[in-house]
């Protein structure tokens, strides 16, 4: 069905619109000052993310950077280290919030090919007490790992993280941002993901659909230092209701249709398979992301082949130099998939 206008939008799951449900749920939705918290839809929305995620308290917020950021400034005080992935979200695209807002070291280590951090770098990172070291405070894991290809990771990954997280005395942040395509894909519930976690943050507005928002959740206390660092950074939105009701829609049902998008992103990798010119870059897919790489002889280059897909009305994104990446969604559907196919064959045919 793609949009209205036709465009395969394949960039991001970030370019999904509301339906049309969210649009009449926010139409109708119930309202009041947030920062009172009054706002009965926001309230209800915290409630179901905490219940989903199996933490006793959650936090709406703007975006998903936001609710990282939120969690390291409560998780950290300045100074203090955070240990991370080197192709982790938090790393990579979050313009340095940790340490522009809240003076937060990052500790980088390795991502492993399977999107984990492993538990001896992770052992061998932390830093004992010492005038001369930071203080190691804080461990951040992705699930779905996005850059390493889509990965999801399983929950006994998680539980061996936490003994060791444990044992050091830190805490563990999960960037949750697609945990419900994690869950669908291994076949278990979220908050067995995130069962072992001090916090979790997922986001409303990529998969799921909503045009804006994402949740933090975590303990009682946890939640409401959030809240205070949520106003510091001029993030306590008022009657933001309207937003919680496409929120609601994200959670109630959204999350239960995410294994149409594995399965037409395993689609489009088999229709893609023997292209001339491209091979699968990170594997064939695990969720709903489709990572390729041009070959070294192909005379095209990465930006022509760009602009003829997207002359056809097919967009995609650049993941490097010569790698691209197709993300499944809502908005795309099986005939988006067969053009795509057929455009790839076109662009790399002549
Ligand atoms: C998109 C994303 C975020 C940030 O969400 P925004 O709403 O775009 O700020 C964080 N982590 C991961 C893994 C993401 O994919």
């Amino acid at each position: 069905m793609a949009f209205e206008n036709g465009i395969i939008d394949l960039r991001s799951d970030t370019v999904t619109h509301p339906t049309k449900e969210m649009r009449q749920a926010m139409a109708l939705a119930e309202v009041g000052d947030d920062v009172y918290e009054e706002d009965p839809t926001i309230n209800h929305l915290e409630e179901r993310a905490a219940e989903v995620t199996g933490k006793e308290d959650a936090l709406f917020v703007a975006s998903g950077t936001m609710g990282n950021l939120i969690a390291i400034l409560v998780h950290c005080h300045r100074g203090d280290e955070a240990v991370m992935g080197h192709l982790g979200h938090t790393f990579l695209h979050e313009a340095g919030g940790m340490s522009a807002l809240g003076g937060v070291f990052p500790h980088v280590i390795q991502n492993q090919e399977d999107g984990t951090l492993s538990l001896d770098d992770v052992r061998n990172a932390f830093r004992e007490e010492d005038v001369h070291h930071p203080v190691s405070r804080l461990v951040i894991v992705e699930n779905t790992q996005n850059a390493c290809g889509g990965i999801p990771i399983s929950a006994e990954y998680m539980h061996s993280l936490r003994q060791i997280v444990g044992e050091l005395g830190l805490r563990l942040h999960l960037d949750g941002a697609r945990i419900f395509n994690a869950a669908i894909a291994q076949g278990v519930e979220a908050s067995e993901l995130t069962r072992d976690v001090d916090s979790v943050m997922f986001c409303l507005s990529k998969g799921l659909c909503s045009p804006v928002g994402s949740m933090l959740c975590g303990s009682k206390d946890f939640i409401y230092q959030a809240r205070r660092a949520r106003k510091q950074l001029g993030g306590g939105m008022r009657q933001a209701g309207v937003l919680a009701a496409a929120g609601l829609i994200s959670i109630n049902t959204m999350t239960y249709r995410l294994g149409e998008d594995h399965t037409r992103a395993a689609e489009l990798a088999v229709g893609l398979d023997g292209t001339p010119g491209i091979e699968f870059d990170k594997g064939m897919p695990q969720t709903n992301m489709v990572f390729l790489q041009l070959k070294s002889d192909v005379k095209k280059s990465p930006a022509q082949i760009e602009s003829e897909l997207a002359d056809m009305g097919i967009l995609i994104g650049q993941s490097g130099p010569r790698n691209f990446r197709l993300v499944t969604h809502y908005w795309i559907h099986d005939e988006d998939i067969s053009k795509t196919i057929q455009g790839f064959r076109n662009v790399m045919n002549d």
